[in-house]
């Protein structure tokens, strides 16, 4: 389905690539996808029918074009619950969880990192950065090891070590930040600038906001199947919640979710849009501050004095007051609760209704509670929550004691803040990778050596897909180490290996050859001297394979 971005401030529209953020006509980083909302409901409406109940059911309405189903985790398509305990106590029978842990890793984020991943491997990009809190780094991680991409993952030393690990585990690189979360988030996109690296940014990323959206159009199902169809005014095919309740950080999820019910609305198959309530813990809530201001900028919090990291953002920037204008426009309300009130509400989830959550999502039920008790929120309005967020330790032994670098940046009033970062930088990594070139014609066997490289070392990485692309990519970058594969279809692997014995400029560079089959007797004669190692496809592990690499780049 075509699709453009639009500029908020200049209305300009443009073609979409993941890799350019700034609108082209006014700069303006704040743009949104757009469709044929006409023609995308159609197809979407006499296909949905047969889809199966994941979040690429809404393809159509989705800034990928060709999903890649190799790529999928089982994203999206979560259950919405109904919470008959927590409703008998709270005198409302129509509270409904939304529950978001039962994503691939356990967060709605699985949304953001399949539907961007997905955007970044079709554009060709193999490398990024992102900034977490934790549960970005996780997603992104799982997605990123499916596709082949390498993740830099910035979380500050607050983030859990059990989170840190999984991280690592998935085979991402942690950078582990000793200072807030908006300082790691700068320090990130430094990195990311110097080394033309894609960059996640938050708010303003049109695939994150594009996968939240699918939230909304999975509740407007699964409330239509649960108690009806709007039927009051002019009857609508499906039906939308009173409201919408979150746990937020930066807000990306209600920006989404307020942008699925807007496109459900304007395809005519939602009479409303819910009222949102954005929740913030009161140790860092700026947004909620802000609000009851009366603010239309949030003044930042510097030093957040919460537990609970995952909603660590202490400058939303402008999100805050897109946010603000949603729920001005649909009757809802901000509000933020201590920690404690958290704690004890995620106990309350566990106990009332078999769900186990972390703190953040507790921030979401303690909002719902408070809300109800103020009468915001009345006894027969329905009710969502986003209920996300739920770890699984990752076991340190697996890992070993170096999967975090770690970075100290000084205090902020000490030095000019770039200093610190520049000096800061060189410490995650050196400034020169060694380079690895891959010859070979099948791009699972790339991705596969890619995805062995990149996730456990630094290492720069060229491909050639066949034996001529590969000669003249290995004579212009002259690579610390050729990996060659040996059946390839004109100019073979051996033809490769003589072309390069016989320059002197390549001459010395070390060959490993992975090969799909086994070699005849006089195959491996034909090699012997001329390459340092071979390797079966198939029949090696990873870490052997990354050792006989190591050894040959010492
Ligand atoms: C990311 C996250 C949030 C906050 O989400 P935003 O919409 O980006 O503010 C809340 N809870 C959990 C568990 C999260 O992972
Ligand atoms: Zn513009």
């Amino acid at each position: 389905m075509p699709f453009s971005v639009k500029c908020i401030d200049c209305g300009h529209a443009a073609p979409f690539t993941p890799g350019s953020i700034n609108c082209p006509r006014c700069n303006s980083q704040w743009r949104e996808a757009d469709y044929d909302f006409e023609t995308a409901a159609k197809s979407l409406l006499s296909q949905i029918s047969v889809r199966p109940f994941d979040l690429w059911r809404y393809r159509e309405l989705l800034p990928v074009r060709n999903p890649n189903p190799t790529l999928s985790l089982g994203e999206g398509g979560t259950p919405l619950i109904r919470a008959v305990n927590l409703g008998m106590m709270l005198g409302n029978p129509n509270i409904y969880i939304k529950d978001e842990r039962q994503g691939p890793t356990g967060s709605f984020k699985d949304r953001q990192a399949a539907v961007t991943i997905a955007a970044l491997k079709e554009a060709g990009i193999t490398e990024m950065v992102a900034a977490s809190t934790g549960n970005v780094a996780i997603a992104y991680s799982a997605y990123a090891a499916r596709a082949g991409i390498k993740l830099w993952a910035f979380v500050t030393s607050l983030v859990p070590a059990v989170k840190m690990r999984e991280i690592a585990l998935y085979g991402s690189q942690v950078v582990k930040v000793t200072a807030s979360y908006d300082q790691a988030k700068q320090l990130a996109a430094e990195f990311a600038r110097q080394r033309g690296l894609y960059l996640d940014t938050g708010a303003r990323t049109i695939t994150s906001i594009e996968a939240m959206k699918t939230i909304a159009f999975e509740i407007s199902e699964q409330i239509t199947a649960a108690i009806g169809p709007t039927t009051h005014g002019t009857p609508t095919r499906w039906r939308a919640p009173d409201w919408y309740i979150q746990a937020i950080s930066g807000g990306m999820g209600p920006l989404g979710v307020y942008k699925g019910f807007r496109e459900l609305r304007q395809m005519g198959l939602v009479d409303r849009i819910p009222a949102l309530a954005p929740i913030q813990a009161e140790g860092c809530a700026p947004m909620v501050n802000a609000w009851k201001k009366g603010l239309e900028k949030a003044e930042p919090v510097t030093t957040p004095r919460t537990r609970i990291e995952t909603l660590a953002t202490g400058d939303p920037g402008r999100s805050y007051t897109l946010l603000r204008n949603q729920v001005l426009e649909t009757n809802g309300d901000f509000e933020s609760v201590t920690d404690e009130e958290a704690f004890r509400a995620m106990h309350v989830l566990a106990k009332m209704e078999g769900i186990s959550a972390e703190p953040a999502a507790g921030v979401a039920f303690a909002g719902l509670f408070k809300l109800i008790r103020a009468g915001r929120i009345k006894a027969d309005d329905v009710v969502v929550i986003n209920c996300t967020g739920h770890t699984m330790p990752a076991e340190q032994a697996v890992l070993g004691d170096n999967w975090s670098r770690n970075v100290i940046l000084p205090p902020k009033e000490e030095t000019k803040p770039e200093d610190g970062l520049l000096a800061a930088l060189t410490s995650v990594a050196p400034d020169r990778f060694q380079r690895v070139a891959i010859v070979d014609d099948s791009p699972e066997s790339r991705r596969l050596i890619r995805r062995i490289l990149q996730s456990q070392g630094d290492f720069h990485i060229s491909e050639a897909d066949n034996g001529q692309a590969g000669l003249t990519l290995i004579q212009k970058e002259l690579p610390d180490l050729v990996i060659l594969d040996l059946m390839m279809p004109d100019m073979d692997g051996f033809a490769v290996l003589d072309a390069l014995k016989s320059n002197a400029d390549t001459a010395q560079i070390p060959v490993i050859v992975a090969s799909a089959k086994e070699l005849t007797p006089e195959e491996k004669t034909r090699l012997e001297g001329q390459i340092q190692a071979l390797m079966q496809k198939g029949d090696f592990l990873n870490d052997e394979f990354l050792q006989e690499v190591r050894s040959l780049l010492r």
